[in-house]
């Protein structure tokens, strides 16, 4: 069975090794956390000593960093960049949720190697990624994309490809604009409801069959107690960071001043998720925008 070496096991990338793992690839892990190899471990993945002793011989390399810099340090130039150890004609997945600048310069250094690199960024959340259900938002070249398909699929249900090298980057930033700004305004028309006298619950369900539907009334509504499983209801533990949402939304800033395009909604949704990270709620899921709005 193929190697895959597994470079980055956090909430993300931790269940998303396990699953290749399930499915019987060869997987190599290697994070800077012992806690996170220990867990790879117990989930049947071999542990490497290095992200280089991981990457050397493997057929697909993938990554699940943080942001741009420690993805262009692992390839590139970093202390020991892996681009000098992947074989040429291997292939690099990239999913972590990086700049599309970072990610066409990876991918045109990896080019010169001989090497094929996709930005595969995702979409799904933790819950997706435990469940092997997550989006794929692929940029690369239609070759690269198919020959990667066959181990995104091991990880996601539906995979994109959404254009050239970057182009997953561009169409996830596009995504995560836009759902911040529903959630915004999913907070802000709620509150305005309970504050003139209406149940969140009945108003929610008004609106989720009306025109204002949208996918933060469908499947995670900010409100405390309206939903079920939703983090509103676990005093908004869990699921995907408002310190997270708000590094997104600076990705798509980038975006918009590189191309001037206009984003008016999408700079009022990132002001808003910069106070709300000031005010002390980095850490809490991005859904507690909610308590923005709320009388104190
Ligand atoms: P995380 O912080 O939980 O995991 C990142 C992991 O990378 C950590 O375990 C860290 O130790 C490791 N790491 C950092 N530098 C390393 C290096 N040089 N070598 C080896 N390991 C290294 O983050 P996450 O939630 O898993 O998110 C990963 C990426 O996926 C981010 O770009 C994020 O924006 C994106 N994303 C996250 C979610 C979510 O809901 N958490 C959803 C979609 C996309």
């Amino acid at each position: 069975m193929t190697t895959i070496a597994f470079i980055g096991l956090g909430n993300m990338g931790g269940p998303m090794a396990a699953n290749l793992s399930k499915a019987g690839f060869d997987v190599r892990a290697f994070d800077l956390s012992v806690q996170a190899l220990a867990t790879a471990k117990e989930h049947g993945c071999e542990v490497a000593a290095s992200a280089q002793d991981a990457a050397k011989d493997a057929r697909v390399v993938i990554s699940m960093l943080p942001a741009g810099q420690h993805v262009r340090a692992l390839f590139v130039d970093g202390e020991a960049p892996l681009f000098d150890v992947i074989a040429p004609g291997a292939l690099v997945i990239d999913s972590s949720t990086i700049d599309a600048e970072t990610a066409r310069k990876v991918a045109a250094a990896a080019e010169e190697k001989g090497i094929d690199f996709i930005d595969a960024p995702v979409s799904g959340g933790v819950g997706g990624a435990q469940a092997g259900t997550l989006t794929f938002i692929v940029g690369g070249t239609s070759a690269q994309f198919e020959k990667a398909r066959p181990v995104l699929e091991v990880m996601g249900k539906n995979i994109f490809h959404a254009g050239e090298s970057g182009a997953g980057q561009v169409a996830k930033a596009c995504n995560n604009m836009l759902l911040a700004i529903l959630m915004a305004g999913t907070c802000e028309a709620i509150n305005m409801g309970v504050k003139n006298g209406l149940d969140p619950a009945v108003l929610s369900e008004i609106m989720k069959q009306s025109s204002g539907g949208n996918w933060a009334l469908n499947v995670y509504n900010p409100y405390p107690g309206v939903m079920e499983n939703a983090p509103a209801l676990k005093g908004y533990q869990g699921g995907f960071l408002t310190e997270l949402m708000l590094k997104d939304l600076n990705l798509a800033m980038d975006i918009s001043q590189q191309s001037a395009a206009p984003v008016p909604m999408g700079s009022a949704a990132r002001a808003l998720y910069a106070l709300h990270k000031a005010n002390g709620h980095g850490r809490l899921d991005f859904s507690s925008l909610m308590t923005f709005y709320q009388d104190k």
